[in-house]
């Protein structure tokens, strides 16, 4: 097998109208590349259940705090290519900046209420420029599924509203995280990590379950559910903690007291990257 590398929206459409007249089903896979086993997963929920499988590989620049962190995301296009062919994506999507921003936008597409909490306030801007650069890939695709990692919760939870309030017609499934043996979530950015931070980058997990832990062992009160975890955050020399929140898994709001299933989420800082994560619990 091997992928079909697409660069233009125009070459793209044309593809994908030749599939949907034969009556084949499109799931669309939207990434930043440097493709990891998360990633992979996405690809292989879209192969079991979509005929034609579309990766988009789209280094986003409007959803970027900082144009360091734009500049130094990885870009391995080929090793990328070379794993969509393995994975049996039928095309990649890989436009250049001026094919997807000809010009700089003039709409954008807000999500309010979800983008309040966790990351939200932290990244400013950043939900704006995945819901516009997501509602732009939506619409050349026009797949008929798309797959989005429970890694980016709240990222997922204003894909799915996005496309709801638009009434854009697809269907947004949900995919579990995929981890390290130790626990740590696949990102594009631990490969930007040494040896040794990327020890210490287990921190995140591991206060993720400790929370976890106390809830289940019946501390209802948020922030004294969370301080042991922020504790041991504290304590790992190379971690500068961000944040860690219990919310509400449907309007991401930070809860105070535990009284039904919630969503565990956090930040930390690892040098100059940035990693999140989430876990969830139900009391
Ligand atoms: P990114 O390339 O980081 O923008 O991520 C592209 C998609 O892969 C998003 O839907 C992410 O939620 C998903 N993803 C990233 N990391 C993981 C992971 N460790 N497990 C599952 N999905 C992931």
């Amino acid at each position: 097998v091997s992928v079909r590398l697409v660069e233009t929206i125009g070459e793209l459409r044309k593809l994908l109208q030749e599939a949907r007249r034969r009556g084949q089903s499109i799931g669309l896979v939207p990434t930043m590349g440097a493709l990891h086993a998360g990633h992979l997963k996405l690809m292989e929920e879209a192969r079991k259940r979509d005929d034609i499988v579309v990766v988009t590989i789209f280094v986003n620049p409007t959803q970027f705090n900082q144009q360091e962190d734009f500049k130094n995301y990885p870009r391995p296009l080929s090793d990328d290519l070379k794993k969509c062919s393995d994975a049996g994506v039928d095309f990649v999507f890989a436009p250049s900046l001026e094919e997807m921003y000809p010009s700089p936008p003039l709409t954008m597409v807000a999500v309010a209420e979800l983008t309040k909490h966790l990351c939200g306030p932290f990244r400013p801007g950043h939900f704006e420029g995945v819901a516009t650069v997501v509602a732009k890939l939506f619409h050349i695709v026009q797949a008929d599924r798309a797959y989005f990692g429970q890694k980016d919760a709240q990222q997922f939870a204003v894909i799915q509203r996005m496309a709801r309030d638009l009434n854009i017609p697809i269907e947004i499934v949900p995919v579990e995280t995929v981890r390290e043996p130790d626990g740590l979530a696949f990102s594009s950015r631990n490969r930007r990590l040494t040896l040794e931070q990327r020890q210490a980058a287990t921190v995140l997990f591991r206060a993720l379950r400790l929370v976890e832990r106390e809830i289940q062992r019946g501390v209802a009160l948020v922030e004294a559910a969370k301080r042991p975890a922020v504790a041991l955050i504290g304590a790992e020399p190379l971690a500068r903690f961000e944040y860690l929140d219990v919310a509400d898994p449907e309007t991401l709001h930070p809860v105070a007291n535990v009284t039904g299933p919630a969503l565990i989420a956090g930040a930390i800082w690892i040098g100059d990257v940035r990693l999140i994560d989430n876990i969830r619990v139900s009391a």
